[in-house]
């Protein structure tokens, strides 16, 4: 007599990829319309340094609001916009937003930063850098206020349009940091072979496999290699007060984590600022050097 259908049989497990197809079939639907349909949101996780967490920048990450998902995370609907070509699009939108929020906050912030990431995608066709020009001449913030993240694997995909298009970043003064450092491979011959601004390290080195006292050895390394190159070294993921000691230890002058804040909603961001180094931070903290 055969056995009912159940878990880990051929007909459940069958199912249960059907189930996945059919799920992916409509997100895959859902995200062409999720721009226009103002899904896609930006929010902000602040950059600070690592001596007094003084907020000198923020990473803009996009979140999608799906009115038949809920909130898709990143780490699905950005490898499927990249899948289905949408990555572009959604790039762009994000650097918009991200640039029009930051014109705002640089009235009574005028040093500070956002970074946006940007996808392979945009390396191979070229309408990065003229989607940066356009954005900088429409908000009227100068090319230092921007910072675009690519991933080795980015730069490795594409490393002749990936060089070409640093340089044309560059010499309008927007920076270019390399994202999720010691993740890829040939890290050192990219640092090398491409101007970077910024090292943006991976954190693995604080709390993945590779974390611990080698991991911590690893990061010191990388700082004093980032110096030697000129290079300002972020730490990624730092989440407990023993993380940060060890970025002090490293000589690592940049920082980012839920310890410091995670991603916030840009209707947050103005009171955070206003907090660091405000009435209502604690007194360690000297007043923040931004006016
Ligand atoms: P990323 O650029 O390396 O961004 C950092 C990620 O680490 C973010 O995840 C952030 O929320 C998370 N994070 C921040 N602090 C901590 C911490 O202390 N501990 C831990 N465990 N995680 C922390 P998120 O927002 O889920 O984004 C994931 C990835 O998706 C990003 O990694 C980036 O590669 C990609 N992404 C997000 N927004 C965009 C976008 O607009 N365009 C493109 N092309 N990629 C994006
Ligand atoms: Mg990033
Ligand atoms: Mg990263
Ligand atoms: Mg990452």
């Amino acid at each position: 007599q055969a056995k009912a259908a159940g878990p880990g049989t051929v007909v459940e497990h069958s199912a249960r990829l059907e189930d996945a197809t059919r799920t992916r079939h409509a997100l895959e639907n859902d995200l062409h319309a999720a721009i226009p349909q103002g899904e896609i949101a930006v929010w902000y996780q602040p950059l600070v340094t690592v001596e007094d967490g003084t907020v000198v920048g923020l990473e803009a990450l996009a979140r999608w609001n799906s009115s038949r998902h809920g909130q898709v995370p990143p780490g699905v609907f950005i490898p499927l916009a990249e899948e289905i070509g949408l990555i572009d699009e959604i790039d762009q939108h994000v650097l918009g937003v991200a640039c029009r929020d930051l014109a705002g906050w640089r009235v009574h912030h005028p040093d500070l930063t956002v970074s946006v990431n940007v996808s392979a995608r945009n390396l191979e066709s070229d309408g990065l850098v003229t989607a940066v020009e356009d954005t900088l001449a429409d908000t009227g913030l100068p090319g230092q206020a921007l910072v675009l993240e690519l991933t080795e694997t980015a730069i490795m995909q594409y490393p002749a349009t990936a060089g070409a298009v640093i340089e044309e970043l560059r010499s309008r003064s927007v920076r270019v940091a390399l994202d999720d450092f010691g993740t890829g491979y040939s890290a050192l011959g990219h640092l090398a072979r491409f101007p970077l601004d910024q090292l943006k390290i991976d954190r693995v080195f604080l709390t993945g496999a590779q974390g611990g006292e080698r991991g911590e050895q690893m990061l010191t390394a990388i700082v004093e290699l980032g110096r030697r190159l000129g290079i300002d070294t972020v730490a990624e993921g730092v989440e407990e007060s023993h993380h940060r000691d060890a970025l002090v230890e490293a000589r690592c002058k940049f920082a980012q984590g839920y310890l410091f804040g995670g991603p916030a909603p840009a209707e947050t961001i103005a009171g955070r600022l206003q907090l660091v180094g405000g009435a209502g931070s604690s007194s360690r903290r000297p007043a923040r050097r931004v006016p």
